[in-house]
């Protein structure tokens, strides 16, 4: 060959290439390759600088520009868990801490529970090796109640504090306190200046508050001015649409538009803004239903909810890719609004609502209602279409609807039942709450009912001081106080068993399962758990009777609830007898938890065996600030409010009337519903609560 021959050979040759066969390493490049690619990665240093020179720093940057999951590596990378301190990050829903701590501990290539972890509300999965742990602002509040300096953190990050919920809030004006009280001796000398980080023995403590929305004056004045940082975004443009005459019924405009998109626009995932579970899960059905009368090619369309209540195994699902060809439609409640960022979306349905808690001070009852949403949350919902490629966002209302809606959403502790924050501030030792440095102030009427009930509930003296031990237990169950307290009682009236399981049932959303096409034979199936003396015992008949199903086989054990055939028995349970089966293992989740914390207590539990009227009672003695009497027209006057109520149709006493009747929760509409009721003896009100009841004069 001569040299041109030689060359010209050379160029044919070729070489086959085959992939990298270690999934692992693969996966770990490219999620490197991800987190190089966020906004936030290139101003690392800068980032981590700002936190070194302020002892409070505010950053403010676009959803999915890598906040939550990469700054607290920058910081752990960057020495800020030396001598074993760790770096605590704050988010408002359960659902954002869990599923964001799996990823970052993906990130690291660790287990979760190692140096990344998660705690929330009856679920903790960190251990001593942890050193960045994700958890719920409530949760960091309860652990302020153990250790008020919060001396195991070296930097606490609140994030989305854009969310202002009533627990950030707090938590806020705490942190603070704390940040203070930590650069000083118990002789209130200061002992260090916060620049000497590295150098002193004295660990102040570093905070960060993160905060999608790009106004932070409020955030900065309020925290002495601290200093803001822009991480600046990438946005693709988002066409906005919306309809042209307002729509009456959005879940029927939902499914519309989902299925419209489906079949003309283009691929990318479609994200569905609801109002909760109840209504996700009837979307969900809904659309599998209207697929069916799709072509073959057509019905490729994959449904994946996400809610705060969702079981944490479910819970990354929203983020694995559909199969190839289908298109994912995420449900979601405005969970996906800020807190999680979900890959693959290009269309985002906006109802314009929201499933809020509103609280009535005047009369001191707090309801679930759907408001529409504000301005800054519209404008956060179409930004989700618009992160990877250009997107559209279809809003359910008229632009004139848009028009009217409030520039920004009101702050919970504006607008929510204070008694849980105030028993917790007590507990703090934060007397006067009314004083306390909030960011924006409660109503003082809100603050004064709440006193009020904590009082009636025997959880403060007179001087407005916790009670001993009554006050000290309730604050320590994490528990709405009336639940607290009725656990309190029932130990006494020997139906802690009972009530554990109430409280359990009454902590999730929706324990019946109706589908529309099969109402009469779910309506026949709950008749079988179905007791005349209300809601309370039929819960507990359901209970009872999944628990009874699983000993038959005998998979009683609640320590085995994890275990996958366990699982598989019980969900064919409960398709068998209509029964939400995310809902009871939340619920049998959430009894686990709150028996160990009543154990720990030193309660007794004990069974009020067959006498449910002991159970009833025990109710009345518990739940008595929400006692109804029946009034002439046949609706109920809430003893505590005033106000006039109406049993819910859900209610196995709609239709029944009885004379007096205790419920556990409000739901405003057109009407004022009352749900989960039981009846009860008028009498026993005055003999458990005649401080309330008795003679009042
Ligand atoms: P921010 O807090 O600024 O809104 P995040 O740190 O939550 O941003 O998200 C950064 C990136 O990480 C996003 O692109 C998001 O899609 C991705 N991400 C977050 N959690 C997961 C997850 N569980 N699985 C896959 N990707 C995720
Ligand atoms: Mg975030």
């Amino acid at each position: 060959f001569s040299d041109k021959d030689k060359m010209r050979e050379q160029g044919k040759r070729k070489f086959s290439w085959r992939n990298e066969t270690d999934e692992s390493f693969a996966r770990m490049r490219k999620i490197a390759q991800q987190r190089k690619s966020l906004p936030i990665a290139s101003v690392e240093r800068r980032v981590v600088d700002e936190v070194r020179k302020n002892d409070t720093l505010i950053i403010v940057g676009e959803t999915g520009s890598g906040k939550t999951t990469q700054l607290p590596q920058f910081l752990f990378n960057a020495g800020f868990c030396r001598d074993g301190k760790l770096i605590g990050v704050t988010q408002p829903r359960r659902v954002a801490a869990v599923t964001v701590a799996k990823r970052v501990a993906e990130e690291c290539g660790i287990e979760l529970g190692q140096k990344v972890g998660y705690s929330i509300r009856f679920e903790d999965v960190t251990s001593s090796t942890t050193r960045i742990k994700y958890m719920t602002d409530g949760l960091l509040l309860r652990e302020a109640l153990l250790d008020p300096r919060l001396s195991k953190y070296s930097v606490i990050i609140v994030d989305e504090a854009h969310e202002r919920t009533v627990h950030t809030d707090v938590l806020l004006g705490l942190l603070k306190n704390v940040q203070r009280a930590r650069l000083r001796s118990p002789t209130n000398q200061c002992l260090v200046d916060s620049k000497d980080f590295h150098t002193s023995k004295v660990l102040p403590l570093k905070l960060v508050i993160m905060s999608a929305s790009l106004d932070a004056r409020g955030f900065s004045e309020y925290l002495g001015n601290a200093k803001a940082v822009h991480v600046q975004g990438r946005q693709f443009p988002v066409d906005i649409l919306y309809t042209y005459s307002p729509e009456s019924d959005y879940i029927d405009a939902a499914l519309i538009t989902i299925f419209q998109i489906h079949l003309e626009e283009g691929p990318g995932d479609i994200l569905v803004f609801l109002t909760g579970q109840e209504e996700i899960e009837s979307v969900e059905r809904l659309v599998r239903e209207r697929a069916l009368h799709l072509s073959e090619d057509s019905r490729k369309i994959l449904t994946v909810p996400v809610y705060s209540a969702l079981p944490s195994e479910q819970q990354m699902q929203v983020f694995r890719p559909a199969p190839d060809g289908f298109r994912k439609v995420i449900l979601a409640t405005n969970i996906a609004e800020t807190s999680v960022t979900i890959p693959g979306i290009r269309f985002v349905i906006d109802t314009g609502l929201v499933k809020a808690r509103s609280f009535n001070p005047r009369t001191g009852m707090e309801s679930l209602v759907i408001i529409p949403i504000s301005k800054a949350q519209a404008l956060q919902r179409s930004g989700r279409a618009g992160r990877e490629v250009p997107g559209k966002c279809f809003r359910l209302y008229t632009e004139d609807e848009f028009g009217k809606l409030a520039e920004s959403t009101i702050p919970e502790i504006k607008r929510c039942n204070l008694s849980n924050v105030v028993l917790q501030l007590k507990a703090l030792g934060i007397d006067d709450v009314i004083g306390f440095d909030f960011m924006d102030k409660p109503s003082r009427m809100a603050v004064v009912k709440s006193l009020e009930h904590l009082y009636v509930l025997g959880a403060l003296t007179v001087e407005g001081k916790l009670s001993d031990p009554v006050g000290f237990q309730m604050a320590r169950l994490p528990l709405d106080p009336i639940y607290a307290k009725g656990l309190i009682v029932a130990s006494k009236l020997n139906c802690l068993e009972e009530m554990l399981i109430i409280v359990s049932m009454l902590s999730v959303e929706s324990i019946f399962y109706s589908p529309r096409e099969k109402m009469e034979e779910a309506r026949a199936a709950r008749k079988c758990f179905a007791s005349q003396e209300g809601d309370h015992i039929t819960l507990l008949n359901v209970y009872r009777a999944s628990v009874e199903s699983l000993e038959k086989s005998r998979m009683g054990n609640q320590e085995t609830i994890r275990d996958k055939t366990v699982e598989k028995k019980l969900n064919k349970w409960c398709r068998e007898n209509f029964i939400n089966s995310r809902s009871l293992r939340h619920a049998r989740e959430i009894h686990r938890q709150i028996l160990g914390h009543v154990q720990n207590m030193g309660l007794n539990v004990t069974s009020c065996g067959q006498d449910m009227d002991q159970f009833r009672r025990c109710l009345a003695a518990s739940f008595f600030l929400n006692a109804a009497v029946k009034q002439p027209d046949g609706l109920y006057r809430a003893m505590a409010s005033g106000q006039t109520v109406q049993i819910h149709p859900s209610s196995v006493l709609f239709g029944t009337k009885p004379d007096c009747i205790i419920f556990n929760e409000l739901v405003r509409t057109n009407h004022n519903y009352i749900r989960n009721i039981s009846r009860i003896d008028p009498l026993w009100l005055s003999e458990f609560a005649p401080h309330y009841y008795g003679n009042k004069e």
